[in-house]
């Protein structure tokens, strides 16, 4: 005879839950909601944190890097692109490359540790960039060094707000993907 009693497994976080599925790192049993879904198969939520933290390793000198590498790169760009006068199509185009050059070379010089902020710090160093790159066009056009002047310029210019817009876009996708 069986005994069905002797052989129920519970989850480990709600013992009142019947499961018989284990995480596949660790083998802790884990009801349907403890679950989560990965490519390698199910984990527990425990060794999914533990993965996270192990992949957000970034230090406070990288996200200086990455904002360094993304507001300069951004500011370069977007100062060629408003001087060009580049035609607002093209500009996604040129947007996407430069914003993906730009997050690959911020992961390069970082030994392409990221941080839980990467994504953020580069998006927003790219619109700080952006801005700079206003400034210096304002200044090398009129020989004046104007930054209000150049926020207007910045703002009144679709060119330049398309082009920083696709770029910070970019570069942020770029560090969520896990490569
Ligand atoms: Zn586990
Ligand atoms: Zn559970």
């Amino acid at each position: 005879m069986t005994t069905p009693t002797e052989t129920l497994t519970y989850c480990t976080v709600h013992p009142d839950r019947e499961t018989t599925l284990r995480c596949n790192k660790c083998g802790r049993l884990m009801c349907a909601e403890c679950a989560v879904l990965t490519p390698v198969g199910y984990r527990c939520r425990q060794c999914i944190r533990q993965q996270d933290d192990r992949f957000f390793s970034a230090s406070q000198n990288d996200y200086a890097v990455i904002a360094g590498v993304s507001g300069g790169l951004t500011a370069i760009s977007a100062l060629i692109v408003t001087w060009v006068n580049i035609p607002l199509l093209f500009l996604l185009f040129i947007g996407v490359p430069v914003g993906g050059a730009i997050g690959e070379m911020a992961l390069r010089l970082t030994g392409r540790r990221r941080g839980r902020y990467s994504g953020q710090i580069a998006a927003g160093a790219a619109v700080v960039g952006g801005l700079i790159g206003a400034v210096a066009f304002v200044w090398l056009r009129t020989g004046e060094f104007a930054p209000e002047l150049a926020l207007r310029v910045a703002f009144s210019d679709l060119t330049l707000i398309v082009f920083v817009a696709v770029t910070a876009v970019v570069v942020y996708s770029r560090f969520q993907m896990r490569i």
